[in-house]
């Protein structure tokens, strides 16, 4: 039952900018109007106008116009929040919209014009006023800047800006950035120069400002704690914490033909903003049971905004043309959802953490170690006055008595205790009965003397100078209280914040009129005849079937934006797809195996980081997979070789010393094989050889003895049927060119059948 009573809803204004001068000389049409009085934005659609299109209203918390001056929008909707702050509670202010609708404007503004500053100088202002007249009570202010970049977060106010920082979570405090650089601050002017460097560090970090900002996430963090005597009589830290958050623009990144490097580019881009809209969907839900804080850094660095303990404001930026139309309506409905999240705010008390306690037990302890020092010189003045040492008591009880003479007395002290051992020294170098070397010697024993008493003092003053320099960042209130035309400032400031508090009731009064209206309309209407009740029944008819229009067609259009969404986590899905099996293809085919189970044994999802990470090569238990010291490297810190250390024993060659030497020269071994001869072939088995590997056609047949039995036979016939038959193997040109006839009439001796080839032995 407390809990619900302690919650309340994160609060959402809506600020429409004015035309700039391009829409302006473009002629686009305004579809944005703004009922201030009723906190409702009216937006119509003007390709639509014609046909039975109803304008969409949005009702929120307050909204402002082009009109609007940044003094009242912090009067009335940020300076409740910042004072709660200066209670202790944690704040949360966001500025959410497309790139260039005023996010930047809404939390900057024009630093040089006290007209136009936006929240952040405002609240720089609001603070330190507060804390000059507060009464009794000590604070401690200090400012932190950084920004998300690409899933990356980066200090602002660091030195070195190519660090990239990572967040932790403690289970007290929640999540916070580990290193992240916080400087205190003392004044208005100050916290505005720590502003101004971290603005400096984020373009310097962009090539294109514009661009950049418009991709990025800035989060400018002031932290006040304030020390208070309770009723109890001791002292209470309070620590409210600020989150001043300027967002990435919301429109949608391209995406068409993002690869690779661009890929993940456009997948980180607006990685943290669409996390952010997952967690407030799944805070308004109520059906969820799971937050995705986890899903981006931002949602996780802010999870105490939404939905935990702190106070939020979101301000959504609005553009008035009609070319903007889609992206204000998705702001619209974004915010619109915001609306409704619960936030349990609490005052923070005297965390463990507090950055002031540590201060004021610093500066007590400091204090203290001032006072055993002056204690120790006045006892030895003491002591020295007295001629003796007697009754220490009573001197060290006198101590703490006069305190005032002993800070008038410093100065004397040092100068009388100066002033003897000038004396002594002068009288040694004058005393003539002394040996020239015990004269050295006591000289220098009486410089040592005097170094020492240099080096006390010094020590002393730089120790009250610290305890000055951290009083000082202690800021109190209540000095200045006359010069300041305060009392008059205050009333004016209070009748402010009255009329913007009568503001909001009224609007909340109206808001709430306009809701029973519709409600009890019936309940009032008296009928003095049929032909009334058919009018106003029609009428009512009417009035119902436009919103029933209205409910129609916005389903139609919030159906339309998520059909989109997703169609674009689609695209973004099956490109990632893609990407991802293309590196699965290159696991699968070019890494061996051992070495991708081994990283795959040795990777592990840190939780706290977010991030996929390697174990490191070590023997952790039932991990056979990491290899074991081998034996030679018992006692050294490397295996090493049995020639490694003989060469140490040796001789001391450097070239031995560590013994991971690759010798780069081969070691060549000795050779087993020899030359190619050729055979040594005897005369007659070469020539048979020959005649084997002679061509067919070259074979000469002895047919003398066939001729003579048979007897002449005609040329033509002889040769068509005497022919050798064809041989299967193809002939060489070469050969085949000069033929010889196996039957001419010039050789009637030709052979006719074939000699033998020479392989078979006669
Ligand atoms: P964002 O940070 O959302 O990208 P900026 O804050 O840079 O947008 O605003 C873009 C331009 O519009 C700036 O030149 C700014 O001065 C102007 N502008 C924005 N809001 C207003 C406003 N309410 N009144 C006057 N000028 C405005
Ligand atoms: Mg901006």
């Amino acid at each position: 039952m407390s809990k619900s009573k302690s919650s309340e809803s994160v609060k959402v204004v809506v600020r429409c900018r004015p035309m700039n001068e391009k829409e302006r000389v473009a002629k686009f049409d305004r579809v944005v109007s703004v009922d201030v009085k009723l906190g409702q934005i009216i937006v119509r659609n003007p390709r639509e106008a014609s046909s039975h299109e109803h304008p969409k209203v949005f009702t929120f918390d307050s909204v402002y116009d082009s009109n609007s001056k940044q003094v009242d929008l912090y009067d009335e909707t940020f300076r409740p929040l910042v004072d709660s702050v200066l209670l202790g509670f944690n704040g949360t202010i966001f500025a959410y919209g497309q790139t260039g609708t005023g996010k930047t404007y809404t939390m900057e503004g024009v630093r040089n014009d006290p007209e136009r500053r936006g929240v952040i100088p405002n609240s720089f202002d609001h603070i330190f006023t507060h804390i000059s007249r507060s009464q009794n009570q000590q604070y401690l202010v200090r400012a932190s800047y950084l920004e998300i970049y690409q899933e990356e977060i980066r200090d602002l106010l660091s030195k070195d800006q190519s660090r990239r920082l990572e967040l932790k979570e403690r289970p007290d405090s929640g999540v916070y950035v580990k290193d992240l650089s916080s400087f205190v601050t003392k004044s208005v002017r100050e916290i505005e120069h720590v502003m101004n460097v971290g603005n400096q560090n984020r373009s310097v970090g962009a090539t294109n400002m514009n661009e950049h900002s418009s991709r990025s996430h800035a989060i400018f963090v002031i932290t006040i704690e304030c020390s208070e005597l309770g009723v109890d009589g001791e002292n209470h830290i309070r620590v409210g914490k600020l989150n001043l958050v300027d967002l990435a623009g919301s429109e949608r990144q391209t995406k068409t033909g993002a690869q690779g490097e661009r890929l993940k580019e456009a997948t980180k881009i607006n990685l943290s903003l669409s996390a952010l809209g997952n967690v407030i969907s799944a805070l308004v839900d109520g059906r969820s049971t799971h937050i995705p804080y986890r899903d981006s850094k931002l949602t996780r660095l802010l999870q105490d905004s939404l939905g935990g303990n702190a106070r939020t404001v979101m301000v959504a930026n609005i553009g008035p043309a009609s070319y903007n139309l889609e992206e204000t309506l998705t702001t619209l409905r974004y915010s619109n959802r915001a609306k409704n999240i619960k936030n349990k705010p609490r005052i923070n008390e005297d965390p463990k953490d507090a950055l002031l306690r540590e201060f004021q037990e610093e500066i007590a302890r400091l204090k203290e170690q001032l006072q055993k020092r002056s204690g120790k010189k006045k006892r030895r003045r003491q002591r020295r006055r007295v001629g003796g040492g007697d009754d220490e008591e009573d001197l060290e009880e006198g101590e703490t008595e006069d305190d005032d003479e002993e800070v008038d007395d410093k100065g004397d002290y040092w100068r009388e205790q100066q002033e003897k051992l000038e004396r002594e020294r002068k009288a040694i170098m004058e005393d003539h009965s002394l040996v020239a070397e015990e004269k050295l010697r006591l000289l220098r024993e009486k410089e040592k003397k005097m170094e020492d008493l240099k080096r006390e003092r010094e020590a002393g003053e730089m120790l009250a100078a610290k305890v000055k320099a951290m009083e000082s960042k202690l800021l109190v209130g209540g000095k200045n209280i006359v010069d300041h035309t305060n009392e008059q400032q205050r009333i004016l400031e209070h009748r402010r914040q009255e009329i913007a508090e009568q503001k909001r009731r009224e609007r909340e009064m109206q808001q709430q009129v306009e809701c029973r209206d519709e409600e009890t309309l019936e309940l009032k209407e008296t009928y003095s005849s049929l032909q009334q009740e058919v009018d106003i029944k029609t009428k009512k008819l009417k009035k119902l079937f436009a919103k029933l229009q209205a409910v129609k067609s916005e389903i139609h259009d919030v159906q339309e934006a998520h059909i989109n969404e997703r169609q674009e986590l689609e695209q973004t899905q099956n490109e990632l797809t893609r990407e991802l099996k293309l590196k699965h293809l290159i696991i699968e085919n070019f890494i061996p195996l051992e070495e991708k189970n081994k990283i795959v044994n040795r990777a592990f999802f840190d939780e706290e980081d977010d991030h996929w990470k390697m174990k490191p090569i070590t023997r952790i238990e039932d991990d056979h997979q990491m290899m074991s010291r081998p034996l030679s490297a018992v006692g050294y810190r490397r295996p090493l070789s049995h020639h490694a250390r003989m060469a140490m024993i040796m001789r001391p060659d450097i070239r031995y010393k560590a013994e991971n030497i690759l010798m780069l020269e081969m070691d060549l071994p000795a050779r087993t094989t020899k030359e190619y001869e050729e055979p040594v072939i005897a005369p007659t088995v070469a020539a048979a050889l020959e005649d084997a590997l002679r061509d067919e056609d070259e074979i000469q047949v002895d047919a003398s003895g066939f001729h003579s039995s048979l007897g002449p036979t005609p040329p033509v016939s002889a040769s068509s049927s005497l022919k050798k038959p064809k041989s299967g193997r193809p002939r060489t040109g070469k050969k085949s060119s000069t033929p010889t006839s196996p039957f001419s009439p010039s050789s009637p001796g030709s052979p006719l059948y074939p000699q033998s080839r020479g392989l078979v032995p006669k």
